[in-house]
């Protein structure tokens, strides 16, 4: 196999790691969960020659792994440990290919960084408005392949509903060029949504076309203290009449979360000064003022105290004020960390449903789990919530990591008795994937497999992802 890393040197011109200090990075995830070995690291910088290294590998019968940022929570961008695989990284295939205003579209390649496309777009007087706290590392290629979601899908939907058009090199190293900048096109499958959230196991991304919006005025935030559930589902709903798509964001954060927060990030502060069981963070964008913003959150926000929805409530004064209060939620996940282990789920029911299924999550977990200590914090207007377990202070975290299995089952069975998802934003990747046959059913596992036979019918597209 060595002569054959050689050859593939020889036919590729870009970058190829084989030494382990040079791969290292790329053999691991964000957060050090999963490790692999490989043959090789390349990196292409041009679409042509992915699929060279493609057409390589299939006549080689090597596995690829396509990563971007490599920082998806679900270890589906770390090899095995068979060291086999090649990792295909995107990073320097990152050019933007063009702005096409009149037409709201943007056309980029995989490895462009989410926030250097957010700021393209600005500059163009547009908005991208997929955001999530990675933005500084991922990439599009790994947003669209993971379908994330981020702090925006309430009014403008996941990655999915963010992209038009497609560039894919196939599984035997074909290039499919589907970058169609189009907003009606009825011409048969829609095989750009087969590869968007495929999580590498179908083809490689190298390019998409990608949906602008106007872009904001301003955007203002407030953040409320609510007494319970019920209360923040109301808002919610009132909020969503009210504002209609002036309502750009919606998160959730239980009471313990945000004493997580203020202990691990020494400017963090409680902007209410009262402490309340539930805190909800409010987000109005608006195209033509601030003023307008302001107003329209004071109006809803003044009306939810007086019928009592809402407990107590403050709105940002200035730009400064309102990122202080995303910081808060944006840091829940890393604060958690800070603590410690940690169980995560990442899961999503029927709004109408969350007030009910936490009770109950929560009546099991205290049960059978006695100590444990609940990190609950969302995207409340999506139903995403991040269902997170912390163990007892003072333990360290090694029972906590021995009873895992039995805390998952519990979480994932009630979703699935309340209709819900076991992976709502980051995928199945191997995380998730054993459970996912325990909770999809035979048919749908079935038309999952025979796409994949399809589209990868040597299986040697991210093997062991998805498909235990
Ligand atoms: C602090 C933090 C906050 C996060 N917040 C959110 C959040 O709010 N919402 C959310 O949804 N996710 C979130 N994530 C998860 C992660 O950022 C997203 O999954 C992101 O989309 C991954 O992009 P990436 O470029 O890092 O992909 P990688 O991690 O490199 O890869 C992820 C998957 O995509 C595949 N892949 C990557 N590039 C390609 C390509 N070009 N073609 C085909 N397959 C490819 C990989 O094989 C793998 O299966 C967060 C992560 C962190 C660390």
């Amino acid at each position: 196999m060595k002569d054959s890393v050689v050859e593939l040197r020889g036919l590729f011109a870009g970058k190829l790691f084989t030494q382990q200090q040079d791969m290292a990075p790329f053999l691991t995830d964000w957060r050090s969960m999963w490790h692999g070995y490989a043959l090789a690291v390349a990196l292409p910088d041009r679409v042509d020659d992915v699929a060279r290294i493609i057409r390589w590998c299939h006549d080689h019968d090597v596995p690829v792994v396509p990563q971007g940022g490599n920082t998806g929570l679900s270890g589906a961008a770390t090899p095995d440990k068979t060291g086999r695989s090649i990792v295909l990284s995107l990073v320097r295939l990152n050019r933007i290919r063009g702005i096409d205003k009149l037409n709201n579209t943007m056309v980029v390649e995989a490895g462009c960084l989410l926030q250097n496309i957010q700021d393209a777009a600005r500059e163009a007087d547009r908005l991208f408005p997929l955001s999530l706290a990675a933005e500084g590392s991922c990439t599009i290629g790994g947003n669209l392949a993971t379908n994330a979601g981020g702090t925006a899908v309430l009014r403008y939907g996941n990655t999915r509903d963010l992209c038009l058009g497609l560039e894919v090199v196939t599984a035997d190293g074909r290039i499919w060029s589907g970058l169609r900048g189009l907003r009606k096109d009825n011409t048969g499958y829609a095989l750009r949504d087969l590869f968007i959230g495929s999580e590498g196991t179908l083809g490689i991304i190298t390019a998409a076309v990608l949906k602008l919006y106007p872009l904001p005025a301003a955007r203002v935030v407030a953040f409320s203290a609510l007494n319970n559930l019920e209360e923040a589902v109301s808002f919610l709903d009132s909020a969503t009449r009210r504002l209609g798509s002036s309502l750009t964001g919606f998160e959730l954060m239980s009471a313990e979360t945000l004493d997580l927060v203020i202990k691990h990030f020494p400017e963090a502060r409680n902007p209410l000064g009262t402490r309340a069981p539930w805190y909800v963070l409010s987000e109005v964008s608006d195209l033509a003022s601030e003023e307008n913003a302001v107003h329209a959150l004071e109006e809803i926000l003044s009306e939810a105290v007086e019928n009592g929805t809402v407990a107590d409530a403050v709105i940002a004064q200035s730009l400064a004020q309102s990122e202080s209060l995303w910081a808060l939620r944006e840091g829940a996940s890393e604060a958690q960390g800070m603590e410690g282990k940690a169980v995560k789920h990442d899961i999503s029911v029927p709004i109408s449903r969350i007030p009910d299924f936490i009770a109950a999550a929560s009546r099991l977990l205290n049960n059978q789990f006695p100590g444990d200590r609940l990190i609950v914090f969302g995207h409340l207007g999506d139903g995403n919530l991040h269902f997170n377990i912390s163990p007892p202070v003072g333990e360290d975290g090694a029972g906590l990591i021995a009873r895992q299995d039995a805390i998952n089952r519990t979480v994932h069975d009630l979703v699935a008795a309340y209709d819900g998802s076991i992976s709502a934003e980051h995928g199945l990747g191997v995380l998730r994937h054993a459970e996912a046959r325990r909770y999809k059913s035979p048919v749908e596992w079935e038309l999952m497999r025979t796409i994949k036979n399809a589209l990868d019918p040597k299986g040697l597209m991210n093997p062991g992802k998805i498909f235990a």
